[in-house]
């Protein structure tokens, strides 16, 4: 039998399934798809974000959700063409539903779906204005008392929130929040961000003073607009600061900052929150219909309670409050904790001059910046990538498509790379006592990342002054109490400390629904981030997706957003089209809303 050339299989296949979708034959379509497929759904069929796993779970999908998605035109994507290696033919695909326009990726393995990923790039009817829609800015003609565009922006910000209510708050204005009220803005969806600090950018201008980004520069980009071409590599964290506040000025988002929530509740009756701030010493009463929480993952402190921390007498602060190294020249500084906030605080005192300990209590995973760079990341974001071809916007979907059942089989190899790289780097720190791990699976970072939020190094110098004991380390010890001059630890070591530093990192997200809503609503939606991959601080049962995550709660009108840069790009995509579809009052029903089973 003649073997057909890619692009042929992917329309055979295509067509197929296009066949047997609009002629509503879920067993026809089942059929298409390999034992072991999976199916990622961003928002088309599900109104969720939603992996199948298996043809039992994407036949209960399409028999729940077939019906009024009615998709069709499913087709290799304009311009693209598929390809095949490895026994895997793969190809970009666009289709439609009544509602949306979609764009998505599929891999067969034995001429059967084995990854499909549907995303929603648009709602019919309600487009971005771009391109050749983009607004003419300029109102040609005469006219008598128009207004200019500053004068419309000024009348815009001095009614929303006030005269007229937004149809969205946002509470918390890091990248998070300011990406997603950018895509809100270009779906013309009225929104309001509530900050509490000063200006956009702050909650990294805050955060200790070595601090840079970890991530590099093409991992980074918000969305609508890439850094620049000679952005560096990693952002010092001032620069990122002044990248987001340009980005909420130029993205004319509406930005309330020094304006704190002070709480919020939800009727049911109305279907609408009231959310109360206090800007300029003033409370204000907002009412919106959906009320989006991206006060930060990496921003609920959690503070250890140790006995003697009352009467200790030098300074003491979790890593999120460590106002840099400055006047510690000299002092004896105890870091307790060992993940990326302790290295890099334990990094710029001992640069300061301060004489610094380390205490670590668990294993920790570590990564070289360069290994990860080169070998985990540089296929779809580097230079390399961008000079191949690749785009930010495919580099996301590629990312996407990977379904985390089986993400972790393919960063092993990847961690095993690294590790015989960097074999001798891992032991010298061993033998300084440092405790390593690579992920309970040996699936290294970004796994941990996903899993847990925590757990590791991205290591950018600290590593080696703790191998050659630059930076003293005290490992598989816990601290037992604090004196008023030293730090005791459960080993018995007594470490003199003028300086304390708790980099113990940060809560789950939902204790800022608890502080801001209520327990009972916090309980509601249960924890936040992680996938149930039953490893440590991931607890099972297996989720599928993050939980919680840019995705409806079990609370109606509560969302979450956030994450690192990419993924807040990459998912404001989402949330934003979810609550677009809302306000026009679009039917979104949700498919598998995610079950509860943490509450922290
Ligand atoms: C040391 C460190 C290094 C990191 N490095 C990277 C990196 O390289 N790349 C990366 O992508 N991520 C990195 N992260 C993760 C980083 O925290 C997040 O990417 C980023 O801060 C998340 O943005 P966010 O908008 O979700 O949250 P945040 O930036 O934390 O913003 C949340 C905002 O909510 C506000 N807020 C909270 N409660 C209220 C309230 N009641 N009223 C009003 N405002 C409120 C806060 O003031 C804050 O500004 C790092 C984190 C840490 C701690």
């Amino acid at each position: 039998m003649l073997d057909k050339a890619p692009n042929g299989k992917v329309s055979d296949l295509l067509n197929a399934l296009d066949k047997g979708l609009s002629a509503g034959e879920v067993e026809h379509a089942v059929d298409l798809f390999q034992t072991d497929c999976y199916w990622r759904d961003l928002v088309t069929f599900t109104w969720n974000i939603k992996t199948m796993e298996g043809k039992e779970q994407v036949r209960d999908m399409l028999k729940a959700r077939l019906a009024d998605t009615k998709p069709s035109n499913w087709k290799i994507a304009d311009g693209e063409d598929a390809s095949e290696a490895d026994g895997i033919t793969e190809s970009w695909i666009q289709f439609e539903t009544e509602v949306a326009r979609g764009f998505g990726h599929m891999r067969l393995r034995d001429g059967r779906i084995w990854t499909l990923l549907t995303t929603m790039s648009e709602l019919k009817g309600h487009e971005e204005a771009v391109g050749f829609d983009r607004p003419m800015g300029a109102k040609h003609g005469a006219e008598r008392n128009r207004t200019t565009w500053k004068e419309d922006r000024e009348a815009e910000a001095a009614e929303l929130g006030y005269s007229r209510q937004p149809y969205c708050v946002i509470v918390g204005g890091g990248q998070g929040g300011i990406a997603l009220a950018a895509r809100l803005r270009q779906l013309d969806v009225p929104t309001i961000i509530i900050e509490k600090n000063e200006r956009p950018g702050d909650s990294w201008r805050k955060r200790y003073k070595s601090l840079c980004l970890h991530d590099p520069v093409w991992y980074d980009h918000l969305p609508y607009l890439p850094f620049p071409r000679n952005w560096p590599v990693f952002s010092p964290k001032d620069k990122i600061g002044d990248w987001l506040e340009m980005y909420t000025k130029v993205m004319e988002i509406n930005y309330w900052g020094s304006t704190e929530c002070k709480k919020a509740s939800y009727d049911e009756k109305s279907r609408e929150w009231t959310v109360v701030v206090q800007r300029d010493g003033k409370e204000i009463v907002l009412k919106p219909k959906q009320l989006v929480l991206a006060t930060g993952m990496s921003a609920k402190p959690s503070m250890p309670k140790f006995e003697g921390m009352d009467i200790f007498k030098g300074d003491q602060h979790h890593s999120s409050q460590h106002p840099g190294p400055d006047k510690y020249k000299n002092k004896k500084a105890v870091v307790i904790g060992s993940n990326n906030s302790a290295h890099d605080i334990c990094a710029a005192l001992w640069e300061a001059g301060a004489d610094v300990t380390m205490v670590q209590r668990s294993t920790t995973h570590i990564v070289r910046s360069d290994s990860l760079m080169e070998l985990g990341l540089a296929s779809l974001y580097s230079e390399q990538a961008v000079q191949s071809g690749m785009t930010t916007a495919k580099a996301d979907l590629i990312f996407a498509s990977l379904p985390y059942k089986i993400l972790h089989e393919f960063q092993i190899p990847v961690y095993n790379a690294i590790r015989e790289r960097d074999a001798d780097f891992y032991k010298r720190l061993e033998k300084a006592g440092f405790l390593l791990d690579y992920g309970d699976d040996d699936s290294g970072l970004f796994m941990k990342y996903l899993r847990r939020g925590s757990g590791y190094y991205i290591d950018v110098g600290a590593s080696e002054l703790i191998a050659n004991g630059s930076i003293k380390l005290k490992s598989g010890v816990d601290v037992k109490k604090l004196t008023e001059h030293t730090v005791i630890l459960s080993d018995g070591t007594e470490l003199p400390a003028d300086l304390v530093v708790y980099a113990t990192g940060y809560g789950s997200m939902n204790g800022w629904a608890a502080d801001l809503i209520s327990r009972e609503v916090a309980n509601k939606v249960g924890k936040v981030w992680g996938l149930g991959s039953n490893t440590t601080k991931d607890p099972g049962p297996w989720e599928g997706e993050q939980r919680n995550m840019w995705k409806p709660t079990q609370q109606e009108a509560l969302w979450f957003h956030g994450g690192n840069l990419h993924q807040s790009r990459h998912y404001s995509q989402f949330l934003s089209l979810q609550l677009k579809a809302r306000m026009e009052g679009i039917a979104t029903p949700v498919y598998g809303l995610q079950e509860v089973h943490h509450l922290s």
